[in-house]
């Protein structure tokens, strides 16, 4: 009687049995303007893993700027699944998650965001066959809705405050990112603190550098920003030793970003005092079950946690929120917005974002569903086809 309830218990092997992927371009609402690159549009890599039970998997692979951002890209982690990981993933057994991702680290060095796709697909996978949404496979949700930031990089400062009052009319966002370290400090100053002036105490201002300022530039840049009242400053330079130098010189928190590439990066930077608060990105840190770590290194260590986004569609959106949603203290809210950067929507029922936060779903899975004929419009190689078609 015992024995029969243990074997009911357990989950009988199901094996993936093909690997799909494929590339979809998406148009931004806007320019999206970064110090190393400007935005016109987002590239989804899309992975799904397909299961003989019958359930399949979705992930994404995104990246911001194609290369500007780090080593891989849509394309090539479209390459890097198809020709290296699909065959250590075929004939695996799907329910086995930390097994796969163990076996993908051996065989394979790196590629980061490329497994956190595949992670991704295979929680999702997983989640529709035991019934239970990816925050309760990993470990369960404290929270039902995150707070998000929007990031405004018109690269125009009144454009910017419109933007802005929009946001805050609409009750969609109270926290505002500015994307600066393209301009002279003293001009990036300015349009700080032009936007903080305008918006007072209605909403919080931070900055992003993305690593563009030298340690000089950011010693008389982080001082004038606290004095504009903006109360965050993100990668200001680019190494760990710098960001460990500037914090807590300033009244203004010093988070990490492009410094925290995954679990090893982030005790290194805990190790050094190097920051207030940690960017947690899944794609960056290498998977959802690594991002988790990333955020325990963080809490070990006194530092605070914010949710990052690389500008992921949907399904990394959402694949962010459900590992965002189990962190125990997420004291500087997150950035989920990529979607809301798309004109257009992937999703047959599209994320609710309402009072200044993003509703993490509860269905089993990641808790979505994608609009198969949206997807099909938007493929490159479906309309690269559609174009030869036509000459
Ligand atoms: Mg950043």
């Amino acid at each position: 009687m015992e024995h029969t309830q243990r074997l009911q218990l357990s989950v009988a092997p199901v094996a993936i049995e093909r690997v799909e992927t494929f590339l979809v371009d998406l148009p931004t609402i806007r320019p999206h303007q970064l110090s190393m690159a400007t935005m016109n549009g987002q590239t989804l890599m899309l992975v799904r893993l397909y299961c003989s039970d019958g359930t399949v998997g979705v992930g994404e692979g995104t990246t911001i700027g194609g290369l500007a951002y780090g080593a891989e890209s849509p394309e090539g982690m479209k390459l890097a699944i198809d020709t290296y990981f699909a065959p250590l993933l075929v004939g695996a057994d799907a329910s086995h998650v930390p097994a796969i991702m163990a076996k993908l680290d051996k065989a394979i060095r790196d590629n980061r965001f490329a497994k956190c796709a595949v992670e991704t697909a295979l929680f999702d996978a997983l989640g529709q066959r035991t019934g239970l949404p990816v925050s309760q496979l990993l470990g369960g949700r404290v929270r039902e809705s995150l707070p998000v930031a929007w990031t405004l990089a018109s690269g125009d400062t009144a454009k910017d405050i419109d933007e802005a009052e929009c946001m805050l009319a609409q009750r969609r966002h109270n926290i505002f990112k500015l994307k600066i370290g393209r301009r002279a400090v003293a001009d990036d100053v300015a349009h700080v603190a032009a936007i903080k002036k305008a918006l007072g105490d209605r909403a919080a201002v931070r900055v992003d550098v993305n690593m563009a300022w030298s340690e000089l530039q950011a010693q008389h840049g982080l001082a004038a920003l606290a004095d504009a009242g903006c109360e965050l400053a993100e990668q200001p330079v680019a190494t760990a030793e710098a960001l460990a130098r500037l914090k807590g010189r300033y009244p203004i928190a010093i988070m990490a970003d492009e410094s925290l590439t995954g679990p090893a990066s982030a005790f290194a930077l805990a190790r050094v005092a190097g920051a207030d608060v940690f960017a947690v990105k899944i794609e960056q840190s290498g998977g959802l079950r690594a991002a988790q770590q990333v955020a325990a290194i963080a809490d070990a260590a006194g530092i605070a946690l914010y949710g990052g986004t690389m500008l992921e569609g949907a399904v990394g959106t959402v694949a962010s929120a459900h590992v965002f949603a189990t962190f125990r203290d997420l004291q500087w809210g997150t950035e989920l917005f990529g979607p809301l950067l798309l004109t257009e929507e992937i999703l047959a029922q599209p994320l609710q974002y309402q009072d200044f936060q993003l509703a993490v779903p509860t269905a089993p899975g990641l808790g979505i569903a994608l609009d198969e004929d949206r997807v099909q419009f938007f493929r490159r190689d479906k309309k690269r086809s559609a174009a030869v078609a036509a000459h």
